[in-house]
């Protein structure tokens, strides 16, 4: 049936935490923390414009003394929204941490906003309580339990608690589906929405990042070390820093970004992985200043946000080829990323934004009449699974225009996918193995061609496809599908790879002999439906 042609994700499915069990997003991240390699000592968050350092036994606990003091002080209930209004600082995401395992649903914005566009916020996601700086409260409403000035001793105060207790966490009961933050965003079209995300959304999120890492964990691997240029109030910001948490990793930022003030910092800590915007990676590649710098540590540069074409990619692995520079897609509405880039095989693909994220489905749609369309058509890309947002608060309007009954968003964004794997190659090898008595490859398309709202090429022709096999095995073989993926890798380049492998009684032909590919290719898509 065509209105539910459907992709799913081509990685592997990852498992999230029993619904039933009560779980926050602090205490889920502190719980893979537990798994990883980093130790209470670790750097966690290196403030870069005065090389200020809080191990991650230092920041836990002030979260923990932090959390303690705001409930002691204000009689805050969970579910209450906090608005948060400060340029980058530690205060940040202490507060996104201790708040959030409270139960309550933090709500940051953009330091810089206007007066007008805070209003308008506030009006939205109706908050409680705001913490700001001595500089941005000015621009806030009065509300209920009033403002918290983050660079008053008070606040100092209640990061130093002696002797808290530290299963705070524990004490307060958070469903996943409750909310965890309020996001603002211009949304596919119009006037400024509050995405609302649940502590659900963004766990599934960095449940991805820690079962299926970008590398396979090389054991000779540098401490991971993340530079911060996306601020922490957007999705971008929000999510990676979570993650970073959540996989022990090293993060430094700097509380007014400077260019040369970045590459200093690279240099000196040793940074390994940056999450930019295209913009900055056009810096890197025009300013002659980065040769004053050792910037040897840089593996690796995750763009997101806005389009990266492929010649950008091209001149940047130019001046830096030992860098990898990918690129994921992903909307506020996604809870950020939306699909992935994972190792350098996929790296290889520039301009590409990847594969769909684990656990997601993805459709395209002919936005006038609403239908889905099959591969190499041109439609709305509509997006399904864990990640997507609970709604927009304040506006049932919007919410209903953007998601539908069934939980697919509409992104608004225009894509198509174009399979072409040439498959004679393949048969004829999948056929010289003795057990095997019939072979046919067809094409299993990727969400990799993506044209976006707001360009009009298309990236990277080549990228949207995988080959996977039909195979009729030989009376009495009991050959696997790993023993098929295997005998061909064996045997080709990595992207011809067989990806998948389904057994079946005979392979569909014409009269004349020719392989029925289409019939092949509609199973394929029946049976990733309903997988
Ligand atoms: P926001 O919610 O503000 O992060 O914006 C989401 C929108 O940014 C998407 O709907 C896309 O139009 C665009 N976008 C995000 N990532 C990419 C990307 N890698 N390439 C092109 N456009 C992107």
């Amino acid at each position: 049936c065509p209105q539910t042609r459907a992709f799913h994700s081509l990685r592997p499915h990852v498992p999230l935490p029993p619904l039933s069990q009560p779980l926050s997003l602090p205490s889920y991240a502190l719980s893979l923390l537990r798994t990883s390699s980093s130790s209470g000592d670790t750097a966690f968050i290196v403030d870069a414009t005065n090389d200020q350092t809080l191990s991650f036994s230092q920041f836990i606990a002030q979260i923990h003394s932090l959390a303690y003091s705001l409930k002691k002080n204000y009689s805050l209930s969970q579910k209450d929204v906090a608005f948060i209004l400060s340029p980058p600082s530690f205060h940040v995401p202490l507060l996104y941490f201790a708040l959030m395992a409270l139960g309550i649903v933090v709500s940051p914005s953009n330091p810089l906003a206007s007066e007008s566009e805070i209003a308008h916020q506030v009006r939205l996601s109706k908050p409680v309580i705001a913490f700001a700086t001595s500089k941005t409260s000015s621009k806030l409403p009065s509300l209920k339990h009033g403002t918290v000035l983050l660079d008053s001793p008070d606040f100092q105060s209640f990061l130093t608690q002696p002797n808290v207790d530290t299963v705070i966490f524990d004490s307060v009961e958070v469903n996943q589906h409750d909310t965890a933050a309020i996001l603002y965003s211009s949304g596919t079209i119009g006037r400024v929405k509050g995405v609302t995300l649940s502590h659900l959304n963004i766990i599934a999120l960095i449940a991805g990042y820690y079962h299926i890492p970008y590398t396979f964990q090389e054991a000779d691997e540098p401490h991971p070390v993340s530079f911060f240029t996306v601020p922490f109030f957007h999705v971008f910001g929000f999510f990676m820093l979570a993650r970073a948490f959540a996989l022990g990793e090293t993060l430094v930022f700097m509380e007014r970004f400077d260019f040369e003030g970045m590459l200093r910092a690279i240099e000196k800590y040793k940074v390994t992985f940056m999450p930019v915007s295209p913009p900055l990676v056009v810096a890197f590649i025009k300013l002659e200043v980065t040769k004053k710098y050792d910037l040897s540590s840089l593996l690796l540069l995750g763009s997101g946000g806005a389009p990266l074409g492929k010649e950008v990619t091209e001149r940047f692995k130019e001046k830096f080829p030992t860098v990898e520079l990918i690129q994921g897609y992903g909307l506020t509405e996604t809870s950020g990323g939306a699909t992935r880039v994972i190792g350098p095989e996929e790296a290889a693909r520039y301009g590409s934004v990847g594969r769909l994220g684990e656990n997601m489905e993805a459709k395209i749609v002919d936005p006038e009449t609403g239908e889905a369309l099959p591969p190499g058509q041109r439609g709305e890309l509509w997006l399904r699974g864990p990640t997507v947002m609970k709604g927009y608060v304040g506006d049932e309007k919007a919410t209903a225009e953007t998601l539908d009954s069934e939980g697919w968003l509409r992104t608004g964004d225009i894509v198509i996918s174009i399979p072409r794997v040439p498959p004679a190659e393949l048969e004829h090898l999948l056929l010289s193995h003795p057990e095997i008595a019939d072979a046919a490859v067809i094409p299993v398309t990727i969400l990799t061609l993506i044209r976006f709202k707001f360009e009009s090429r298309y990236p990277d022709e080549e990228a949207g496809q995988i080959p996977m096999a039909y195979v009729v095995r030989n009376p009495g073989s009991s050959i696997t599908e790993a023993q098929v993926m295997d005998f061909i890798a064996k045997q080709v380049a990595p992207y011809k790879k067989i990806r998948r492998v389904a057994f079946i009684n005979s392979i569909p032909k014409s009269p004349a002999g020719k392989i029925l590919r289409r019939e092949l290719i509609n199973h394929s898509l029946s049976a990733g439906k309903s997988k």
